[in-house]
């Protein structure tokens, strides 16, 4: 059973090597952060944003919750976008589904969830709903969940390119560019979905009927 005293251990090893191999490893980072992406992912453990993509501290923005969704009255993933966008410049935005997602198969499933992870799922339900055709040309279930998660990712980058945060930056010439991808646990890999979204009237044809006006 893991515990505290486990992680500040794994923690010192961390950064005595990290010291040793680079000096500046921490000094470096004090005068303040640059990322170049704001990562939006699943908060599920089997996703490290840093980890899978090589990263270094620094180098990425990660906003994280269940299912990497982007939902216009959520004030903390929001707060994050304007950060990225407004303060720290960042020019891509990356959403970031994955395979065998929790909440993505428990919103297939229709599994009862009380208080707070119940409501938030029905976001999902709701992109099911909104291509139930789609799904009943699938029997696999292992199909219907991948195809959901990659609806998922790409109504998730049409919520992030309707948001006035993002809209402002593109009216003031910003050159921001959003895109969406899955991680798959079977190789490692991560898989651009669709088009990228790169301005307002550039918006892919496949995303065109998820726009919500
Ligand atoms: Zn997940």
């Amino acid at each position: 059973m893991g515990s505290l005293s486990e992680l500040l251990f794994k923690n010192r090893q961390w950064a005595e090597n990290n010291k040793k191999q680079d000096i500046n490893f921490f000094s470096r980072l004090i005068p303040g952060q640059f990322p170049q992406y704001l990562w939006i992912g699943c908060c599920d453990s089997r996703v490290p944003a840093e980890m899978i993509t090589g990263s270094q501290p620094g180098e990425l923005l990660v906003h994280r919750n269940v299912a990497n969704m982007v939902l216009d009255d959520d004030t903390s993933c929001l707060s994050v976008l304007q950060l990225a966008v407004e303060v720290l410049k960042v020019q891509h935005i990356i959403i970031v589904g994955h395979s065998h997602c929790g909440g993505v198969t428990a919103a297939l499933n229709s599994d009862q969830y009380d208080g707070s992870l119940g409501s938030w799922l029905q976001n999902l339900k709701s992109i099911f709903q909104q291509h139930e055709k789609q799904f009943n040309l699938l029997s696999d279930e292992k199909e219907r969940i991948n195809l959901l998660c990659e609806l998922n990712a790409v109504h998730q980058a049409v919520n992030v390119a309707n948001t006035s945060i993002v809209r402002k930056a593109w009216k003031n010439n910003s050159p921001l560019v959003i895109s969406s991808c899955i991680y798959n646990f079977g190789d490692g890999l991560l898989k651009k979905i669709g088009e990228s979204i790169s301005e307002p009237n550039n918006i892919p044809d496949q995303y065109q009927s998820l726009i919500q006006k």
